[in-house]
């Protein structure tokens, strides 16, 4: 099948449940980031700062369609912040009281209006990025009240080993107490379980683009 067909096929899912699509053009072909675009899609998810910068801002593809919109979606060194602000839309990946404070004194600094999300790890993996369940209502607190940042949502990456749906309904539970509107979850294997389970995003790339280079 191809790019087209896959892209036409999960957007008529995805539109069902009224789920976002972020296309994760990490270490995807440019012919494949350009055909995509060719078919109208902004909305775009990178794990790295450097190749995001590569792809979006010294390709120009970014002065070409000023309506791409970039979601970070891997972890944030905090010395990348500067660059990471200066490029992305969401920050999905918050997950310490470093970054918080950090990402909060670039964001003033470059007066960019960017939304941010927490990362919650929510299998309690040790070696997984993101807080524990427990410890996120103390960030959000130190985020939103002591750093004024703008929280609008939830991600999480379930164990691989696992069913994602418990997961997917936590990460749901969790965004709903603490009165939150967006969750970032489901990938290519799951995205379906998590559409259905309310997630705003969804994060697709090898379903959409085929294996990775
Ligand atoms: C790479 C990546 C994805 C996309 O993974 P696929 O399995 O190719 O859909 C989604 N989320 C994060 C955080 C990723 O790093």
């Amino acid at each position: 099948m191809s790019l087209g067909a896959h892209y036409k096929e999960i957007k008529k899912f995805l539109e069902l449940f009224g789920t976002s699509l972020v296309a994760v053009t990490k270490q995807q072909s440019e012919e494949k980031v350009d055909e995509i675009l060719a078919l109208g899609h902004r909305l775009f998810g990178e794990n790295k700062v450097q190749e995001a910068k590569q792809r979006w801002r010294d390709s120009d593809r970014l002065q070409k369609c000023p309506d791409i919109r970039l979601h970070l979606i891997g972890g944030l060194q905090t010395n990348k912040v500067k660059e990471a602000v200066a490029l992305f839309d969401v920050i999905e990946t918050l997950d310490s009281e470093k970054l918080v404070a950090a990402l909060a004194k670039e964001i003033q600094k470059q007066k960019k209006n960017i939304e941010c999300f927490i990362q919650v790890n929510t299998g309690r993996e040790l070696q997984k990025n993101g807080v524990m369940p427990d410890v996120l209502e103390s960030l959000l607190h130190s985020a939103i009240q002591e750093h004024g940042l703008r929280v609008t949502g939830l991600m999480c990456i379930p164990p691989v080993d696992e069913d994602p749906v418990p997961h997917f309904i936590l990460l749901r539970n969790l965004a709903k107490q603490h009165g939150l509107q967006h969750l970032s979850m489901g990938m290519s294997g799951d995205y379906k379980q998590a559409a259905e389970q309310g997630a705003t995003f969804v994060r697709v790339g090898t379903a959409l683009f085929g294996e990775r280079i």
